[in-house]
């Protein structure tokens, strides 16, 4: 390439520093550089299920994607209105039946994460620039707008631009926040260096996930036709319940047993984030759950617990020539299935912004101010929708019209109130396409960033 136009270093190579490798690839005029540099040694084929929504579907298509992932979901993207998730009441002590069953555009895509990074790794150019072993764990920005980072095994690199794609624990967040605090105390304002040191860490849930994946098989040798094999499922009980559904082409069932403690919310997660524990743990926290939901748990063979944090209302995803994606930005619960796609939002309207031809090495302060306006509000927007999801299905947030008519949110009323809630917050996933937000991305761009 002949001298670039910009440097971009990606930190970070999870679906979201991925995304916006291929977003670069894809639209700008090959005169951007692209490092991507991961702390493992290889591109993690780690995880369990991700689901992947209109939204989404929509980016993943103008990259090209549509038939790899077509290939690896679990049954073949057609867009029309389908059913998703079907929700039942499991704790009630009584036979109970599905009692909402969302329709969705696409019903739900769901598929497993190592097999989407695959297809991600795939698509990145010949000859792509990715750097493994490289832990990011110092940066600095010099006056000349280059950006220094140090790596733990202590090499450094440069760039004009770094992109903080490295997870929930992101270190890129973690500096940027230390900084801007300790700006703020340096300036004397000592309120806000303290609300701005709260964003340093993210912050428990209160809430444990339990994972394991189940062979679909097994659940129908021991109990043949169990709907869970097809449909996804949502099991809910007061503080606590589970979310099933199928992934890798129907082989496997994605399980994950929720219990919460919402008093717990804010404080600090006790023991390691993930652990590996005995079957028995995720299982007996249901041992009140209809016969339906505990056959499925019967068939689980092992079990990890994962601590679940978010980051809540991040202030700015942008410092100078720095930026936050993806988990990084507003990392958030699983109980929308928003997460992966919101990250490979981030990386679509980043990606499109630095490839505009405007935009350049002088003004990349100004560029990201456009991403942070575009995508900040609509990222920080699905950390609360999936937060105050995930109250609702275990009884601990009683939606505010249900609350007015004074029903007892787990009567077959307050079950009704209970869907609606569901589905004005799950439409948020397709009610409108990113081309929106790009549109207004453009507009500001033309009045900030364009020649005079
Ligand atoms: C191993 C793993 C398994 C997951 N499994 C699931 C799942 O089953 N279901 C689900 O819904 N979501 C899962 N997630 C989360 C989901 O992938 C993310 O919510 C979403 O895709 C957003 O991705 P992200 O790229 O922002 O962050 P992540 O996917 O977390 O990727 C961050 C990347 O940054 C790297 N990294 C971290 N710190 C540094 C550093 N200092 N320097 C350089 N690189 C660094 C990490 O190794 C990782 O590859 C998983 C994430 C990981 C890492």
């Amino acid at each position: 390439m002949p001298s670039p136009k910009l440097r971009v270093a990606i930190c970070g190579g999870g679906i979201g520093g991925l995304a916006l490798a291929l977003v670069l690839h894809k639209f700008s005029k090959q005169d951007i550089q692209v490092d991507l540099y991961e702390s493992k040694n290889g591109f993690s084929e780690f995880g369990a299920g991700i689901t992947i929504w209109k939204r989404t579907w929509h980016i993943l298509k103008l990259l090209g994607l549509e038939g790899s992932i077509g290939q690896i979901a679990v049954h073949p993207p057609v867009d029309a209105p389908k059913p998703g998730f079907a929700f039942r009441l499991s704790d009630s002590g009584e036979a109970t039946e599905n009692f909402y069953r969302i329709i969705a555009p696409f019903g739900s895509i769901t598929v497993h994460r190592a097999d989407m990074a695959k297809i991600l790794v795939d698509k990145l150019p010949e000859g792509f620039r990715s750097h493994f072993s490289k832990r990011l764990v110092h940066y600095t920005e010099n006056d000349r707008n280059i950006v220094t980072m140090t790596f733990a095994d202590g090499t450094t690199a440069e760039a004009d631009i770094l992109i903080g794609a490295d997870g929930v624990k992101s270190f890129t967040r973690e500096k940027m926040y230390r900084d801007l605090a300790k700006a703020a105390e340096k300036n004397g304002d000592i309120a806000k260096a303290k609300q701005l040191e709260d964003f340093i860490l993210p912050s428990w849930t209160g809430t444990y996930a339990y994972r394991s994946l189940v062979e679909t098989e097994k659940l129908l040798k021991a109990q043949p036709g169990h709907q869970a094999a097809t449909t996804p499922l949502m099991y809910l009980g007061k503080g606590r319940h589970i979310v099933s559904y199928p992934i890798s082409r129907g082989k496997l069932i994605n399980l994950i047993g929720f219990v919460s403690h919402p008093e717990k919310e804010g404080t600090k997660l006790e023991g390691p984030a993930v652990i590996d524990v005995p079957r028995e743990e995720m299982i007996s926290p249901y041992a009140g759950f209809e016969t339906e939901a505990r056959q499925l748990m019967e068939c689980v063979e092992s079990s990890s617990r994962w601590g679940i944090s978010h980051i809540r209302g991040l202030p700015q995803y942008v410092s100078g020539r720095v930026a936050l994606l993806g988990d990084s930005a507003h990392a958030m619960t699983t109980n929308i299935g928003a997460g992966a796609g919101q990250a490979i939002e981030d990386a679509y309207i980043l990606g499109l912004i630095l490839s505009e031809d405007v935009v350049n090495s002088s003004n990349l302060s100004a560029a990201l101010k456009v991403y942070d306006s575009i995508r900040r509000p609509i990222g920080n927007a699905f950390v609360e929708r999936s937060r105050s999801m995930g109250l609702a299905y275990e009884f601990n947030h009683i939606p505010e019209p249900a609350q007015k008519a004074g029903v007892e949110p787990s009567s077959p009323e307050g079950l009704k109130y209970l869907a609606d809630f569901i589905f004005e917050t799950w439409t948020a996933n397709w009610r409108e396409l990113p081309d929106k937000d790009w549109n207004e991305a453009q507009q500001l761009i033309q009045e900030h960033l364009s020649p005079r």
